[in-house]
């Protein structure tokens, strides 16, 4: 077989992997949007392929799926493909279109009656996040996708560590914390401590800033909630997000549990007020709605968002000081990786009146967590991905023995 890696082996982001087997068959594994901009070139993703596999729906590896265009298969799990289409719905767009094959977690199957494919599902920072076993040709390649070990699911993570596939030839894994200062908060769980020592003194309102596409971060903040007699305000979208993840595993908060309100954000409404499939949806949303209540006591409130809405904190300013927690990753406050909510983050959390903080923990594995999990793989060879620093990367696991890390370059087709 041979592999070539379009893009990833020296960032992050961007991420698509080519096998091609001794029949001609191709196949990619993701096809993100680059994350950087000093290399925008994505002419790769016109090139020829057979079939598309997608670990999960972070933008920086489904973001150029739809170049495959409509006659190629692209193997998806259900929940991602719902949380990439429920984007769809609120920013105004057509749902995606193409040959969607819908795929499921510890699953085997053959993809273009050449590659054997299982499934495994990962701890991360999205409710549906695959690593894959490959194999073609008589070898067998490990795609390791994007993981923790310290999320609400890091079970999973144990259990492959415990019985990890045997006799990989080629080990592809993410080295995204190589290079990212490791957090003051190890774990899901301290997140969740850290929020709950904010908001159970406030006497006004707060805010959590994360994706709410982070459903362990939304489980974080719930569970903070709960301990302190506080209400959970979401907006449509998030609202969506729940029942989405809730079709896959029951154990996911409902938007009729009575600590959580929902704000009918205009826009948001908007865009689901015309479609009779949204009837029922529309309604249950209704009756969790927040209305005007946060006005009369505004610190039993903590508001999930993307950004702060500027108006409301001009209103309910005079009732005491406003938390900003900031719960993502912090390179979104910085002019690299501007956002539509960077400039009012930026400004509001200098503001007198507000109590900014950062309280996050990533969605990928320390460099200690990588180590146990290419230990236990124990592959022939071992090809960092998604990683701004894969030198580091080297040094770092031949510190600890490794003798089997080989650097690639993007677009170089190698035999393996
Ligand atoms: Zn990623
Ligand atoms: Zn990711």
């Amino acid at each position: 077989m041979k592999v070539k890696v379009y893009r990833g082996t020296e960032e992050i982001g961007g991420t698509c992997i080519e096998l091609t087997a001794s029949n001609g068959k191709i196949l990619w594994i993701d096809l993100g949007t680059p994350l950087d901009t000093k290399n925008p070139n994505v002419d790769y993703a016109r090139n020829k392929l057979d079939a598309l596999l997608i670990s999960h729906p972070h933008k920086d590896h489904v973001g150029l799926m739809e170049m495959v265009g409509k006659n190629v298969p692209i193997y998806i799990g259900e929940l991602s493909l719902d949380l990439i289409n429920a984007t769809k719905i609120f920013i105004g767009e057509a749902p995606l279109d193409g040959d969607f094959k819908l795929i499921k977690p510890w699953n085997e199957f053959i993809i273009a009656d050449t590659f054997k494919v299982k499934t495994f599902l990962t701890d991360h920072s999205t409710p549906e996040s695959f690593s894959f076993l490959i194999e073609v040709d008589g070898k067998r390649v490990m795609y390791s996708g994007d993981f923790r070990a310290t999320g609400r699911k890091k079970m999973l993570y144990d259990i492959l560590i415990k019985k990890p596939p045997e006799n990989i030839d080629l080990l592809f894994l993410e080295g995204t914390m190589v290079e990212r200062e490791n957090h003051k908060y190890a774990t899901e769980e301290s997140v969740e401590q850290a929020i709950y020592d904010v908001i159970r003194n406030q006497d006004n309102i707060s805010f959590v800033i994360s994706s709410a596409q982070n459903v362990d971060r939304l489980v974080s903040v719930l569970r903070a909630c709960k301990r302190t007699n506080k209400y959970l305000v979401i907006d449509i979208y998030t609202a969506f997000i729940l029942d989405m993840v809730r079709k896959q595993s029951k154990s996911i908060p409902v938007i009729e549990w009575e600590e959580i309100k929902v704000y009918e954000h205009p826009s948001q409404l908007k865009k689901i007020i015309n479609d009779k499939s949204f009837d029922e949806f529309r309604e249950r949303i209704s009756k969790q709605r927040i209305g005007d209540a946060v006005f009369n006591s505004p610190s039993k409130y903590v508001y999930f968002v993307r950004c702060p809405n500027e108006k409301l904190i001009e209103k309910l300013r005079d009732n005491g000081t406003i938390n900003i927690i900031y719960s993502q990753w912090d390179g979104y406050l910085k002019k690299e990786h501007q956002q539509y909510f960077t400039d009012t983050i930026n400004k509001l959390k200098d503001e007198s009146g507000i109590s900014f903080q950062i309280i996050h923990t990533s969605g990928h594995a320390t460099v200690p967590d990588l180590i146990k999990f290419a230990k236990a793989i124990d592959s022939k060879k071992l090809v960092p991905i998604h990683t701004a620093y894969p030198e580091k990367f080297k040094i770092a696991f031949e510190k600890e023995g490794f003798e089997n890390i080989v650097l690639w370059e993007d677009g170089k087709e190698y035999e393996v």
